[in-house]
């Protein structure tokens, strides 16, 4: 942790909360980043502008851009599952056992007078974020806050290009168990090594240009934007309660990944998983508090635009789509 790029007033401060480096190693998926995607894996046919949805949650709008697709195969999505458990899963949701398209839904939350950004996509070239935000009327240069989930570089990747910020003049915020896995991820999960110095060098123009928050994994980030821990995925990542006026929403970001298995199997995991069965734990966690509280939710890799409600199933999870 560097404590002189710390900048928030925050009145909770509750740093060792939830840390999980003492189990560093343990768990790290054998896949390692080697199924991560490339730009050129990020879009298939890639369309000029990304398709998006504007809705909204109470006073606030909200914005999901369709940053591009991919696809993954169920051995990545379900890394650990037994194939005739699989193929039940796959056949009871009439779904062939080929890759699925994945996408990626970045968010952009317009509260009052601040224009939010949750996660920044693929990037440049490899992504339809920045080009259809301008499109929307939502400039970069108009973008206030940058919230940044976790550092994997579907996440990060638009937050800079060739060592320039992509959103001058936001704010960029990250919750401190994942700004410790960026700052000492290489050493504690050695073969996630590349993939972090990647995601440093895109992250490192804004830490330069003092304008990283580390903030902490739990609380009221910004008005009516609450951080919720989710740890696993990656040792740090965060989950996001959005409400206003009574209306909410709760981006689960990759806690779940394929709105299929991922929710009917909470315990099969997705091969980026850095610490497996605390990701699965988070998974059921996360997805029960949704399902029992009946929130809103919203999955940065579920079908576009990934808003639905979850609702429990058996010994999972089955996910409603909302009519868009
Ligand atoms: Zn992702």
């Amino acid at each position: 942790m560097q404590d002189q790029n710390r900048k928030a007033n925050w009145n909770r401060r509750d740093f060792l909360k939830g840390f999980t480096f003492g189990a560093a190693g343990v768990g790290l998926s054998a896949t390692g980043l080697g199924y991560f995607i490339t730009p050129a894996q990020a879009q298939d046919a890639p369309p000029t502008l990304g398709s998006f949805l504007r809705t909204n949650i109470g006073a606030f709008t909200v914005t999901i851009i369709q940053d591009g697709t991919g696809e993954f195969g169920y051995d990545i999505l379900a890394a650990n599952a037994d194939a005739d458990e699989l193929a039940a899963v796959l056949a009871a949701n009439n779904l062939p056992n080929t890759p699925p398209k994945s996408t990626f839904n970045v968010m952009v939350i317009d509260a009052g007078d601040r224009r939010v950004l949750l996660d920044t996509g693929n990037g440049v070239g490899a992504g339809q974020l920045i080009p259809t935000l301008g499109v929307l009327g939502l400039p970069a240069d108009s973008i206030t806050d940058v919230i940044i989930s976790h550092i994997h570089p579907d996440h990060v990747g638009g937050v800079s290009q060739d060592g320039v910020v992509n959103f001058p003049n936001a704010a960029f915020h990250i919750g401190e168990t994942e700004y410790d896995f960026l700052i000492n991820g290489a050493e504690n999960f050695a073969p996630l090594a590349q993939l972090i110095a990647g995601s440093t060098t895109k992250l490192q123009p804004v830490i330069d240009a003092g304008s990283l928050n580390i903030l902490p994994d739990e609380g009221e980030w910004l008005p009516g934007i609450t951080a919720v821990p989710a740890f696993g995925h990656t040792p740090g990542q965060l989950n996001f309660l959005i409400e206003s006026d009574g209306d909410a929403l709760l981006a689960i970001m990759d806690t779940a990944n394929n709105a299929v298995v991922s929710l009917a199997r909470t315990d099969w995991a997705l091969a980026f998983d850095t610490i497996p069965e605390q990701a699965a734990e988070t998974r059921r966690a996360i997805l029960g508090r949704a399902a029992t509280e009946q929130l809103k939710t919203f999955g940065y890799h579920f079908a576009f635009p990934g808003v639905g409600y979850i609702a429990a199933e058996g010994d999972g999870f089955r996910f409603v789509p909302i009519n868009a």
